[in-house]
């Protein structure tokens, strides 16, 4: 298969890096296109600051960088690792000029008919672009978004536990220094020292993007979940890799055996097509008293994978846990490189299996077409 030309949004920060190195060898796409701020427009890629411990990728390092005002260059699928302050109105502009937007940021996350995605957890919800382009008026252009990077953590891990109903969930997070982009928190601040404050409504996104998550679709539109998560979060001076430690009430009362049976059985649409992104098991669960960890299990497989450990009774809501993902890949740059996945794939299958799906993605098919 020859393949999609992609651009990238944002391609100088932290989470756009990650996607240029991702997509350095990834079977269906090809780096063509990327832009950031008038800071770095108009630069060669590769003489910019590469701060990820790999070698800048050779397809990526000549091309020229490009302004957010350069819609008309762009090729149909985006990939939006913008910052908050820039991403809702460039997102909506290149939507609107008929590019399909994946998106890291949290603008248009919670609107009402926008996808926002975990391929694992809800791929049904995709059904929601074709609603987003009948509403606005666009026929190939749309926007879908993943979430917040420690809220697929706890959404993973409730995901995994649906069949027990999940009613209420505690949960506070000691997240990574990455999580801040690029330059972030401060040295001074973070070095030796716990932070309980993240900006940007860090635990509302987390209260609130779980829900729209695991609600479900009717009459077009998502449901919230009927489930209350309170969530407090904290920064730590780890480099990658977004601890989430949870207590939960299970109405179904699960004995603590079927919980982690449960997490370990966890599978979902991307293993059964194969994404080239989806992890072979989507939760790893570790018998070990003391993990996982970040530093030692964040970057494994890949680090797309969420880990648990420590799942054990919670004398208030019943079961305690604590989970990890890798913030800055399961939480950003795999996340939308898994949601792009799955909107290719289901356009594919879309002609052998019309009924896969309630989504029309004959714009997804039209992106196949702009190949190389
Ligand atoms: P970052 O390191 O600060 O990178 C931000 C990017 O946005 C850079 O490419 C920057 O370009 C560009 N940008 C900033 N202001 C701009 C402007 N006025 N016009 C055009 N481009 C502008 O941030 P990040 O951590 O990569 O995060 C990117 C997005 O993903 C954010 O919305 C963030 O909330 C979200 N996210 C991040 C993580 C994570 O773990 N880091 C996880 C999930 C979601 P220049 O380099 O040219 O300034």
């Amino acid at each position: 298969m020859e393949k999609i030309d992609v651009g990238i949004l944002g391609a100088t920060g932290v989470v756009g890096q990650q996607l240029v190195a991702l997509l350095e060898r990834h079977p269906w796409f090809r780096v063509a296109w990327l832009a950031a701020s008038e800071r770095s427009a108009g630069k060669t890629y590769g003489d910019l600051a590469w701060r990820l411990p790999s070698r800048i990728p050779a397809d990526a390092a000549p091309l020229r960088v490009a302004p957010l005002e350069a819609l008309d260059s762009a090729p149909s699928l985006l990939f939006s690792a913008l910052d908050a302050s820039v991403a809702g109105e460039a997102e909506t502009a290149f939507a609107a000029s008929g590019r399909l937007v994946v998106s890291n940021a949290r603008n248009h996350r919670m609107d009402p008919l926008v996808p926002l995605l975990i391929p694992e957890v809800n791929p049904d919800h995709l059904a929601l672009l074709d609603a987003q382009r009948r509403a606005r008026g666009w026929t190939t252009g749309g926007i879908v978004t993943n979430p917040n990077c420690a809220t697929v953590v706890v959404a993973m891990v409730l995901a995994a536990l649906r069949q027990f109903q999940p009613a209420r969930v505690l949960v506070t997070t000691l997240q990574a220094l990455s999580g801040a982009g690029y330059p972030g928190v401060a040295s001074l601040d973070a070095v030796g020292n716990v932070i309980p404050y993240i900006g940007g409504g860090e635990e509302e996104k987390i209260e609130t993007e779980t829900l729209k998550l695991l609600g479900r679709i009717e009459n077009g539109a998502v449901r919230d979940a009927g489930m209350v998560v309170s969530a407090q979060t904290t920064r730590v001076p780890v480099p990658d890799g977004h601890t989430a430690v949870m207590s939960f009430e299970l109405s179904a009362r699960p004995s603590i055996e079927e919980v982690a049976a449960a997490l370990a059985a966890f599978t979902s649409e991307p293993q059964a097509s194969a994404l080239p992104t989806a992890p072979e098991k989507p939760i790893v669960v570790h018998a070990a008293q003391d993990r996982p960890q970040p530093r030692l299990d964040a970057a494994f497989g890949g680090g797309m994978p969420v880990h648990c450990g420590r799942i054990r009774r919670c004398p208030v809501l019943g079961y305690k846990l604590v989970a990890l993902g890798h913030n800055v890949i399961r939480g950003a740059a795999g996340a939308a490189l898994l949601n792009a996945e799955l909107i290719v794939a289901r356009s594919r299958s879309a002609g052998a299996e019309p009924d896969r799906g309630a989504v029309s993605l004959a714009s997804a098919r039209d992106i196949e077409t702009q190949t190389r």
